[in-house]
């Protein structure tokens, strides 16, 4: 409709309600509908299938993927599981080494059960991924850029590499947001979100997303929605959109505090590597900046040696030692021992996640603030 996407973030989607004007979609608590008579077509029937705050928020996410079917679930997971439910035994799905751990989780102890099985593309260029599919591939799975070392996917290249071999390519957009980067627009099939993350904002909510342009996907997905049931709630599909209005502020801000934490932290002393794919010496950088809008605001790096992290974790006031990201306040977390504690430690040497890493979600906290206490701990970190 031409809007500008930071237009779209508050107007978007009709999430005014239709029956009283009221601006904001109200909380539509019910699990049913009162029919007027038997037999009589109704919009709306049973909460698992459809209810208007929901519908709302799957309006509202299809506009600003550049979509046209959206759909919502309890978790980002949830989404996920929907996607992998298109497959049927003997069907594969490739991904890359640094795949979201939950995912990995998913498709490696649950999805293995009923004979769907994965392939681990060796690195992250479409070439790896084109290496890694076979005749049995069903779907090419995304993550740009990908945690914890923040490395960059052309997603153009991998969409080409995927349909030419009769795969679809599914696109998790949860750390750059649409805001940043719209994958559909560069030939991704399906975009899925943990909308827990940037999208919701203030670590209230666990959610998830999932958003295509093909109807006949679009009707499969809605059908696997309401057959396997993980739907968002009404309560928390209306905190979505409410965190959804301020996402372009709130990027804006978290981009702009990442960018000034990655700078202070590459030119620190004590700092060996930095991990962040808008800084220019990034080897993600050019690819990241055909595609997307911003490097995000996760930035991850390494101390030098005689520095210890587990005194920098300790050291910390500010920023909290917490899972998760994309909240509003600054995060930071150790892969080694909690997002990545699952991957064998052979396995996390060899792509790169060192026992030293530290990942930070740069919050929207002015950046001295951050900047101050990540330096202050940095210093607190030296092994004397
Ligand atoms: C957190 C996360 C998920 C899982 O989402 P949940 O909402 O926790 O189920 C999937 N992909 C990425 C990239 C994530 O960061």
């Amino acid at each position: 409709m031409g809007m500008d996407i930071s237009t779209a973030f508050i107007h978007a989607g009709n999430t005014t309600d239709p029956v009283t004007g009221a601006v904001n979609i109200p909380i539509y608590q019910t699990s049913t509908f009162r029919q007027k008579r038997l037999g009589g077509g109704v919009e709306w029937e049973y909460s698992r299938s459809g209810n208007p705050t929901r519908a709302a928020l799957e309006r509202l996410i299809a506009q600003l993927e550049a979509g046209s079917h959206g759909f919502a679930f309890a978790s980002g997971l949830a989404a996920l599981t929907t996607v992998f439910s298109l497959l049927k035994a003997g069907d594969n799905v490739v991904f890359s080494r640094n795949v979201y751990g939950g995912t990995f989780r998913l498709l490696a102890q649950v999805f293995d059960h009923f004979n769907i099985t994965y392939t681990v593309a060796r690195g992250e260029a479409a070439e790896d991924f084109d290496a890694a599919i076979s005749d049995k591939t069903r779907i090419v799975l995304v993550e740009t850029p990908a945690n914890p070392l923040l490395s960059i996917t052309d997603i153009r290249a991998v969409a080409d590499v995927a349909h030419a071999r009769g795969a679809l390519c599914v696109v998790d957009n949860t750390f750059l947001t649409p805001y940043y980067q719209r994958p559909l627009e560069l030939g991704a099939d399906i975009v899925v979100h943990s909308a827990t993350k940037y999208l919701g904002g203030h670590s209230d909510l666990v959610a998830g997303l999932a958003v295509t342009r093909d109807a006949d996907i679009a009707t499969r997905l809605a059908f696997i929605q309401n057959a396997s049931g993980a739907v968002l709630g009404p309560f928390d599909s209306f905190l979505l959109i409410r965190g959804i209005k301020t996402l372009g502020v709130r990027m804006d801000r978290h981009s702009e505090n990442a960018a000034r934490v990655a700078q202070v932290l590459q030119q620190h002393p004590a700092v060996r590597r930095v991990y962040y794919p808008g800084l220019e010496s990034d080897p993600g950088f050019a690819v990241n900046a055909r595609q997307s809008a911003s490097g995000g605001a996760m930035v991850s790096f390494e101390l030098a040696d005689g520095y210890s992290y587990e005194k920098f974790f300790a050291a910390l006031q500010l920023v909290a030692l917490a899972e998760s990201l994309g909240g509003v306040e600054s995060l930071a977390c150790h892969p080694a021992t909690m997002t990545h504690a699952a991957i064998p430690a052979e396995v996390r040497k060899e792509i790169g996640i060192s026992d030293g890493l530290i990942r930070l979600s740069v919050g929207i906290e002015s950046a001295r603030d951050i900047i101050a206490d990540v330096a202050a701990a940095i210093d607190a970190a030296r092994c004397r």
